[in-house]
């Protein structure tokens, strides 16, 4: 019986040239050979400009962008998607220095997340940044910090939806949650706002991760609209913004196709236009973080050894998971699945064996890809793990077992 198993969206956004990957225009042999040395990370910068334009094509003119930076913090990355994006949501302090280093307006910085100190939120007064407002005593020690220090300080209200993004990667809004405070309680603490006589910015409104489902992404638009809508109605100090989230997600294990970006729009688009006109001066905002990034970069390892164990064959590379611990299994995945793979200087070629491949740490968890079938490899060729572009380097655990930390390009 033959049995049908699913398989990768294939990777076309790379070409390549005797029968070697090309990112940024540079081969990976030259571009191994330009770095000095791997593991390391390349991000592809036209590719990064060509997400963004194709989101800007798809979504409605009027909605504005962010980049959500977590999901690659590089500040090459950044001071590149500075000047592409109309903002930048930052998570802690150190993320908000990249930013205001890469010459994002203050007022288009946006800094969300739980347990903000009272020195993190001070040092973003004083930046003059946008507080997202995680909780009813984090909004007290900002008036009380602002009033300390004289500065204005500027808040939005992150606020916990009393639904769930279905079929997200990873929930964030919905039922009982540590980010963002119960929409229920929501027109309180906008009247509490209004007597604190804080600068006001709007609603944040953000329910999951890593979605590639339309409906379910069409559905978590409509509800939030309808909820940032009804707060708006109720606030007593105008509401100029409303951010939608985004969550977006992008195929990377077998079965998983791309986002349908065009009905997203489309639907968006809809919504958008349906929108009473009391509340035409409301500017929406969409914040992005993977789907901008995660499929133009690549992460490379080098094979050090070929090693057969009872019939197995494993590839044992240079790099790992503590490199690249999405791609490993570890980071949040409940079943693991392979990312897609390849042999970056031997890509199409037909003589391929199935192997896994293994990083050098004195850990069973420490895999790439789990039987796989792959260009036949020997040592010195390069493994290539795709859609790498997100939540990989710091999202990976790369002081565990003290080897050294893989480079970061941007071509
Ligand atoms: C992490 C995060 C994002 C980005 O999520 P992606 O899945 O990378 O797009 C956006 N907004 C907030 C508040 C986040 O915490």
């Amino acid at each position: 019986m033959m049995v049908n198993h699913p398989e990768h969206a294939p990777i076309t956004q790379f070409p390549i040239h005797d029968n070697c990957l090309v990112i940024g225009g540079i081969s990976l042999a030259r571009l191994a050979q330009r770095i000095g040395s791997t593991p390391f990370y390349a991000y592809d910068r036209q590719l990064i400009s060509a997400r963004v334009q194709s989101l800007r094509q798809h979504l409605p003119a009027n909605i504005h962008l962010h980049y959500a930076m977590k999901a690659n913090p590089m500040p090459a990355v950044v001071q590149h998607l500075a000047g592409l994006v109309d903002g930048i949501d930052v998570a802690s302090t150190g993320e908000m220095k990249v930013a205001l280093d890469a010459g994002v307006a203050p007022e288009a910085i946006s800094f969300a997340g739980p347990g903000k100190s009272r020195q993190e939120l001070a040092c973003a007064i004083a930046a003059g940044i946008i507080l997202n407002v995680e909780s009813e005593y984090e909004l007290e020690t900002i008036a009380q910090l602002a009033k300390e220090t004289g500065f204005q300080a500027s808040v939005a209200v992150r606020v916990n939806p009393d639904f769930e993004l279905k079929s997200s990667g990873m929930k964030m809004g919905g039922g009982s949650k540590q980010f963002g405070i119960d929409a229920e309680r929501v027109p309180a603490v906008l009247q509490r706002i209004a007597q604190l006589k804080l600068d006001f910015e709007g609603l944040h409104i953000f329910s999951g991760s890593q979605n590639l489902r339309v409906e379910a992404i069409q559905e978590a638009h409509e509800k939030t609209l309808q909820l940032g809508l009804q707060l708006a109605a109720v606030s007593p100090v105008p509401v100029r913004t409303i951010n939608i989230g985004g969550g977006f997600g992008v195929p990377y294990f077998p079965g998983e196709n791309p986002l349908d970006l065009g009905a997203v729009g489309n639907n968006l688009q809809h919504l958008l236009a349906a929108i009473p006109v009391r509340f035409s001066t409301i500017r929406f905002i969409i914040e992005l973080g993977r789907y901008i990034v995660a499929e133009a970069g690549i992460y490379v390892c080098r094979v050090l050894e070929r090693k057969i164990s009872r019939g197995q064959v494993f590839l044992i590379t240079n790099g790992g998971l503590h490199h690249h611990l999405a791609a490993s299994g570890n980071f949040g995945q409940v079943i693991r699945k392979n990312y897609p793979v390849a042999i970056g200087n031997k890509m199409g070629i037909n003589d391929t064996e199935t192997v896994s491949v293994v990083g050098p740490l004195c850990t069973p968890l420490d895999l790439l890809a789990d039987r796989m079938a792959l260009s036949r490899a020997e040592p010195g060729d390069w493994v290539v793990v795709f859609q790498s572009g997100a939540y990989g380097l710091t999202a990976s655990p790369v002081a565990f077992l003290s080897h050294p930390a893989p480079l970061e390009v941007l071509v």
